[in-house]
């Protein structure tokens, strides 16, 4: 057993037995981390979650290669993030990048990935509301490329010929890019026109779109491709919460 210092984000906390907690962390050493925290939660009316979800800073723990659950010492936050606890849009958006890099659950250490779910839920917490989804978007995606799952929409996955100005094309998920209007398969994929697949490399890159046209349709193609990709055909929890909470005139 070591001692194991890393940065590290508050990703879920659940009660475990009368005074413990489990903690998972999305750390930047050693990918998703349970911990157990005993004593942490007080009983008698005393208040009972000593972090808030999505807060960063210093993790330090008892380190076993062979084991699901680690042995928690001690977490310093540095960034409390306790904004996102004030709107529930915000919450359900920093909850579709958490949920996204727990589910793909690396058990390695990857610093990119770490500081871009960092960027990301700060990003939640103080973006302007109006534009929130196409900022949730610019750091989705690029979660998604990090994780080595970008879709490929520079040329045909079947001729490999690429798509003309006008032309309307479909996202083939199983093949992990577009079809160009000759080799579509009838009802296979969403349909994605040009602007649609312009904005879409956009938020590849993790630029943001104003203007986006039909975020919500943005979205449900970003969920419905991490449905098929990462989350093992299961859609994100977090992501159906987030479809009900978005106000109509994002539509
Ligand atoms: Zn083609």
């Amino acid at each position: 057993m070591s001692i194991l210092s890393t940065s590290a984000i508050l990703l879920r906390s659940h009660p475990y037995g009368d005074t413990s907690r489990i903690l998972r962390f999305y750390t930047e050493t050693c990918g998703v981390v349970g911990v157990v925290a005993r004593g942490v939660r007080a009983t008698g009316g005393r208040r009972s979650e000593p972090f808030s979800t999505f807060c960063q800073g210093t993790l330090s723990l008892h380190h076993r290669q062979d084991r699901d659950l680690q042995t928690f010492r001690e977490f310093w936050p540095t960034k409390q993030r306790t904004g996102l606890a004030r709107h529930p849009l915000r919450l359900a958006a920093a909850s579709v990048l958490g949920e996204l890099v727990m589910r793909h659950s690396e058990a390695e250490g990857n610093p990119s990935l770490f500081g871009s779910l960092s960027r990301g839920l700060s990003a939640m917490e103080d973006h302007p509301l109006d534009s929130l989804l196409p900022r949730l978007l610019a750091e989705l995606w690029p979660l998604v490329v990090e994780l080595g799952y970008r879709p490929l929409l520079e040329h045909c996955v079947e001729c490999g010929r690429p798509p003309g100005e006008e032309e309307m094309a479909r996202l083939d998920f199983a093949a992990g890019g577009l079809r160009c209007s000759d080799c579509q398969v009838a009802g296979l994929g969403p349909r994605l026109g040009p602007r649609a697949r312009l904005q879409l490399g956009a938020l590849l890159a993790g630029n943001l779109q104003e203007e986006l046209l039909r975020p919500r349709a943005h979205l449900r193609l970003a969920g419905d491709f991490i449905t098929y990709h990462i989350s093992g055909g299961e859609p994100l929890r977090s992501m159906a919460i987030l479809h009900t909470l978005i106000p109509d005139s994002h539509a």
